[in-house]
């Protein structure tokens, strides 16, 4: 089975908390503060692997979970950080927010992404000594890691993609001109997969073509095989339409030529427009009364679009097509390549009443699992940044419960691996 579209769930691990520890030793009266950081946690990287070709993978695994780090220990022992956990899918490979459907990053140029980010370690109390706060009894939790839920969906790299009715003869010109060897049997819908070929022109010269299951009416409402396949064409450069004229099926050329047409419309507008080739194929079979080809022909040329006579079970006609392609995709710009749209929405502010504050001399220190999500999306070296977080610990009522708690200018807010002297 080929499965080209998953939903998953991914989470990135959390930071390791800071230990609160003294110095120990003999003949030593009072050590100073040694707890050691805690580690980061792991982040969930996504690799592409040229091996891969499918997300089949992803079948049965829908979860997928980073290590946490460990905690720091007493004698300035940083916990060990958690592993990125590495997901690997096949290059094209489209990640979306699974909620809004935006894209994150397109997977055909950039080897790896990282898609959520390890939680940072907590800071042992190593690191809250100070002048004036010689015996910090506290250290801080590690944040937590990021999480998301997304879609991967495979998109093709291709140059040409191939349409056409099932039974047309789309594998079989992609056996042979390239180096694929696609399934091929008289019968709709052999194709159950697409397949992708290297077409070697001349030296230097080449380029990639998929055939893609047969479109069949209705498709693109979903009601068939096809719908699905389609995004795999959805980057092509050139379409390459093939139509059988020899009438063994029955069928109008012109007839299907038009319904093709229809449903690559009622996809996706924009792929309606993408340039296009109509091949007129099995002309082997071609009985000599006909006039299938020369309808289709001046359907065709009415339109504007080149006609190629080919036999792809004889290769009459195949390499000239072929030809013709590598010149026309000389002049067109290259495979697209997705542009991220995806923004990711900032946490906000929960209650203050939902906080921990602990008092520790000047120091008041505060956590909770909103505020570790607001510190996680804070970046303190920006001032837009600081700025929506300043306004986010106001709107919080932070500052009205310190201050009937007994907070005095000067004295220090400690949140997570940020601090700052409050003033009025
Ligand atoms: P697809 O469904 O469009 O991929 O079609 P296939 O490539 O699987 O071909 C369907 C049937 O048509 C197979 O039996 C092929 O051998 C046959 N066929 C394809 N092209 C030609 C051709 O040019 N001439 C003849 N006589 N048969 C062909
Ligand atoms: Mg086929």
């Amino acid at each position: 089975m080929f499965v080209d579209k998953v939903k998953i769930f991914v989470k990135a691990g959390d930071g390791g908390n800071g230990a609160v520890a003294f110095h120990r030793e003999k003949y030593v009266a009072a050590g100073g503060p040694d707890g050691g950081d805690g580690g980061h946690g792991g982040s969930v990287v996504v690799k592409v692997d040229d091996h891969m070709s499918t997300l089949m993978d992803f079948r049965y695994k829908r979860k997928y979970q980073a290590p946490a780090g460990q905690n720091g220990e007493g004698g300035r022992r940083a916990g060990k950080r958690g592993e990125n956990l590495i997901i690997k899918v096949p290059r094209g490979t489209v990640i979306r927010d699974a909620e809004t459907g935006a894209i994150m990053q397109d997977m055909s140029e950039l080897e790896e992404y990282v898609l959520c980010k390890g939680g940072r370690g907590g800071w042992g109390n190593k690191h809250f000594a100070t002048p004036t706060r010689q015996v910090p009894r506290f250290a801080k939790a590690g944040l937590p890691g990021e999480e998301h839920e997304v879609i991967l969906e495979l998109k093709l790299l291709a140059d040409v993609g191939l349409v056409g009715f099932p039974n047309v003869g789309k594998s079989t010109l992609l056996s042979v001109t390239s180096n694929a060897h696609p399934k091929i049997a008289n019968y709709h819908f052999t194709t159950l997969y697409p397949n992708l070929g290297v077409i070697y022109v001349e030296e230097g010269v080449s380029f990639v073509m998929a055939d893609i299951p047969g479109i069949i009416e209705g498709a693109s409402d979903g009601a068939g095989l096809g719908h699905d396949f389609l995004r795999h064409i959805d980057r092509c450069r050139l379409i390459v339409h093939i139509v059988d004229v020899s009438g063994s099926e029955d069928r109008d050329p012109v007839e299907d030529f038009e319904k093709i047409n229809r449903e690559l419309a009622e996809y996706s507008p924009e792929l309606a427009e993408r340039p296009m080739i109509v091949a007129a194929n099995k002309l082997d079979l071609l009985p000599p009364d006909s006039d299938n080809l020369e309808r289709l022909r001046a359907h065709v040329e009415a339109l504007g679009l080149p006609l190629y006579e080919i036999s792809a079970a004889t290769t009459q006609g195949t390499k000239q097509l072929v030809r013709t392609i590598a010149n026309q995709l000389r002049e067109l710009p290259p495979v697209t390549v997705y542009e991220a749209d995806y923004v990711k929405p900032l946490a906000e502010a929960g209650e203050a009443e939902e906080l921990g504050i602990e008092h520790f001399g000047d120091t008041w220190v505060i956590s909770g699992p909103w505020m570790a999500q607001l510190i996680n999306d804070i970046n303190f070296s920006d001032y837009e940044s600081r700025m929506y977080f300043d306004r986010q610990l106001r709107k919080s009522g932070l500052f009205e419960k310190l201050e009937a708690m007994g907070i005095q200018d000067g004295d220090t807010v400690s949140i997570y691996d940020f601090e700052f002297d409050y003033e009025r």
